[in-house]
């Protein structure tokens, strides 16, 4: 009898369709350990470098990294909104942008530490798949190709989350490929050290595959396909341009097209990819030599409100972001996205405050958040003024509110559809010489006009 009632149960869920269910992304925390609320602008946390911080606030500051307090409300208030997820994606970043001799090894691996045992005592009884950060390593950026102390000691520090056999591939090479822990059969997270692509990573610039991590997600992916599971991708550093400063790549150039050449290859069973790094919110799209869209990755804002010092970037800062992702746990197919903001200024002034920023269909007026989906909303961005500009406020989590203008869409709407660095040259190229017609004119309104323009033609003159 029991039987029977498990597999009628089976069958429904089976016929019903979708199996919803709910997991967080958290990145870039970076904890600057010296933050203080001091009088003295120089004091107040070496962060922000020679930058006087005037006015300093209990919750941090737009030119500071984050402070303790910061980082604990931040895992808190993921516990509030939503106590039992099905898993965590942390893609690293855990430590301040101050130069490597203010930190050493025994400084990272003690913040790293701190950050993980807060992520355990919130979340004690959840799947976290950790991928490493380029600020999670000494020195920073120079992430080896091969076995070290720092990935043996992050290891043991991740060694509740981590499956047995990811233990020996992390210490190798900080990448690894895991069943995916959740109430049904059929999925795989594949998490990535992408930081060996990087490049400010000068261990492997002349390297062709370092780590042979290339040729192990070929493998990862055949067999997955063969076993027929979905996959999710999951790294720190993306792949394509940064949309806030034109023309800068994280990969170097060959790089970021075996990359690309394997998501085109293997896209069939890649649900999605996820990643950090930019500390804004964006995405990117992948298509295939047809021009068809056929892999969304999706780029999640930092906690840390830090104002990146990278020059030619205008007011490169953030407000705190975490992000919740409902998907379907037999395709994993990715059905909407929550951002959930913390507004510095206001918390700074009054209380701190968790609230949501906004949810990806009801914003952008899209079913769900598949690869389809999302070029709907590139299109929006790409022809409509009223989505370009609230897209552009969604980037910096609500915290730089100024116009879009016609540079501005260049970069970001490039940056998006264009991962590969050529194309995104000829797309700055095309997109800056020419204001585009929909822009002048969005779709919606010229067909509403011509639909007008057709009513008083047909009242007045027949
Ligand atoms: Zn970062
Ligand atoms: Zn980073």
């Amino acid at each position: 009898m029991e039987l029977v009632l498990s597999l009628l149960l089976l069958l429904l869920s089976r016929t019903s369709g979708a199996l919803p269910g709910h997991f967080w992304h958290l990145t870039d925390l970076h904890l600057d350990p010296n933050y203080t609320v001091s009088s003295d602008p120089l004091q107040v946390c070496p962060s922000a470098g020679s930058q006087p911080v005037l006015n300093a606030g209990k919750w941090g500051d737009y030119l500071c990294d984050s402070p303790w307090i910061l980082i604990n409300s931040s895992v808190y208030a993921m516990k509030n909104i939503l106590p039992d997820p099905d898993f965590i994606l942390w893609t690293g970043d855990d430590t301040p942008h101050v130069a490597d001799e203010k930190l050493g090894e025994d400084a990272v691996l003690s913040i790293i530490e701190k950050l993980t045992t807060l992520i355990k005592e919130v979340f004690p009884d959840t799947k976290v798949y950790s991928a490493l950060g380029n600020h999670d390593f000494h020195p920073k950026n120079q992430i080896p190709a091969a076995n070290n102390s720092i990935y043996r000691k992050i290891a043991q520090l991740w060694d509740p989350w981590l499956n047995v056999e990811s233990i020996a591939p992390f210490e190798r090479g900080a990448f690894y490929s895991e069943h995916l822990v959740n109430k049904t059969q059929g999925g795989r997270v594949i998490v990535l050290n992408t930081n060996l692509y990087y490049k400010n990573n000068n261990q492997t610039t002349n390297m062709e595959d370092p780590g042979g991590q290339f040729k192990w997600l070929e493998d990862e992916l055949a067999s997955a396909a063969t076993k027929g599971e979905k996959v999710y991708i999951v790294g720190h550093i993306p792949p394509g341009m940064f949309e806030k400063k034109r023309g800068t790549p994280w990969f170097q150039e060959h790089f970021n097209k075996r990359y690309l050449d394997i998501i085109q290859k293997h896209h069939g069973i890649i649900a999605a990819q996820f990643f950090g790094h930019h500390h804004t919110d964006t995405f990117r799209m992948i298509y295939n030599t047809a021009g068809s869209p056929i892999s969304a990755l999706f780029i999640a804002p930092g906690v840390t409100p830090w104002k990146t010092t990278l020059p030619g970037v205008q007011n490169g800062a953030n407000n705190p972001g975490i992000r919740v992702f409902d998907y379907d746990r037999n395709t994993l197919q990715v059905k909407d996205m929550v951002t959930y903001y913390l507004n510095l200024t206001y918390s700074n002034k009054d209380a701190p405050r968790w609230e949501k920023e906004y949810r990806l269909t009801e914003a952008f007026k899209v079913p769900d958040g598949s690869t389809k989906s999302m070029q709907m909303v590139l299109d929006k961005i790409a022809t409509d003024k009223c989505y370009l500009q609230k897209y552009y406020e969604y980037n910096s989590v609500s915290y730089d509110l100024v116009d879009c203008d016609k540079n501005c869409r260049a970069d970001h709407v490039c940056a998006i559809r264009e991962v590969d660095f050529t194309t995104y040259e000829s797309c700055i190229i095309q997109e800056s010489s020419s204001v585009s017609l929909a822009m002048q004119m969005p779709f919606r309104l010229s067909v509403d006009m011509l639909l007008y323009i057709s009513i008083a033609y047909v009242i007045f003159f027949l």
